[in-house]
């Protein structure tokens, strides 16, 4: 019999996430019959989305959402050996039985030099945000020029790369000049620290005076107010998150995207990465290709320690992360 530690939503999120809306509590599993799968998270990711999916989607005392990098430990499933990795979406556990279906198996393809944490990372959920939110819509060509937001982090650091594989000058910020240093690294042609410039307006024009095509919008609120003056005509936007906005107990108020987007004839469109779910392994395989080509770099912030995992969201939400925020157990 194995006991199983997991996290709790204790408390309904109000305004910033505190060490005490979470708490930790232990689960005894039961043995496992036939066709079951004991697993062990080996690293656990922790996300934006959870903020705003806790708010929508949980109640107080369920155990908190999120995907790991789990290894099986027992298998009375033939089809599933002792020692395989997967992908799975059982939230903060540290042990959990399955049957195997809801599994994601690491490609066979995965090289033991990779970090298998980089299957929730670069080449895993944000790698495919990145992909499918920069290909499928904004559409980016070669010659253009994007713009990216939260750009060193999981989802914006893979855009940005992508974008320049794909011929686009690329601009990104961030909010610490370390992180502009490590954008200026992996190939970004401007960065700035948002947190720092005297003006947003005046540092995304002397980024790109001509201003942009495709804006890859991890941010929302005033940031993207500000960004949405500076596109070109016929420009497309991607709605990927706010997260300048999931923290907010009372919802923040305009200026309003309608006069620009009208004068302007730009193209906004809101996505969530499962609308490509039919095409995971085709971007995932893509992704794999070119980190281990290096052409996509990674970064990963590595927390320690399953006790810690709240702390790791909290430190992501504050934007304490150089790349993926990972927890490792
Ligand atoms: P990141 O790794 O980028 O971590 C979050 C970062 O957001 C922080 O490091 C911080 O960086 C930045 N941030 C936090 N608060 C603010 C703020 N008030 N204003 C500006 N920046 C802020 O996270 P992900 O890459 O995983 O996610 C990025 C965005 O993409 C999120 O909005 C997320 O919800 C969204 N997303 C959407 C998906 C979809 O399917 N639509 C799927 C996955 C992610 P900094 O130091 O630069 O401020």
């Amino acid at each position: 019999m194995v006991t199983a530690k997991v996290w709790v939503l204790k408390k309904h999120f109000e305004g910033f996430p505190k060490p005490s809306d979470f708490d930790m509590k232990q689960m005894v599993l039961e043995d496992l019959k036939d066709g079951e799968l004991l697993l062990e998270s080996v690293f656990l990711s922790v996300d934006p989305y959870m903020r705003p999916y806790s708010q929508r989607d949980m109640k107080e005392g369920d155990i908190m959402i999120g995907t790991q990098v789990a290894r099986i430990v027992e298998s009375k499933n033939p089809a599933f050996a002792v020692g395989t990795f997967a992908v799975a979406n059982r939230g903060w556990r540290s042990h959990f039985i399955s049957d195997g279906k809801d599994l994601n198996l690491l490609p066979s393809s995965w090289p033991e030099s990779l970090p298998k944490s980089l299957a929730l990372g670069a080449v895993g959920m944000p790698g495919l945000t990145a992909y499918f939110g920069l290909f499928e819509v904004c559409k980016v060509k070669p010659g253009e020029t994007l713009l990216v937001n939260a750009a060193a982090g999981a989802v914006g650091s893979v855009v940005g790369q992508l974008a320049k594989i794909g011929g686009c000058k690329v601009v990104g910020c961030a909010g610490s000049d370390d992180k502009v240093a490590y954008l200026k690294k992996i190939g970004f042609d401007e960065a700035f620290n948002y947190k720092t410039v005297k003006s947003l307006d005046e540092a995304l024009r002397k980024a790109s005076p001509d201003g942009y095509d495709c804006f890859f919008d991890n941010v929302g609120g005033e940031f993207a107010s500000i960004a949405i003056n500076q596109m070109k005509k016929y420009g497309r936007i991607a709605l990927c998150g706010a997260i300048s906005q999931y923290n907010d107990s009372v919802p923040q108020k305009g200026p309003y995207v309608q006069i620009p987007m009208i004068f302007k004839e730009l193209r906004m469109e809101g996505f969530i990465v499962t609308r490509w779910n039919d095409r995971w392994k085709e971007g995932q395989k893509a992704l794999l290709k070119l980190v281990l080509e290096g052409k996509v770099k990674y970064h990963e912030q590595v927390t320690e320690g399953f006790e810690n995992i709240p702390a790791a969201f909290i430190g992501m939400l504050k934007g304490e992360n150089l790349g993926k925020a990972i927890v490792k157990v």
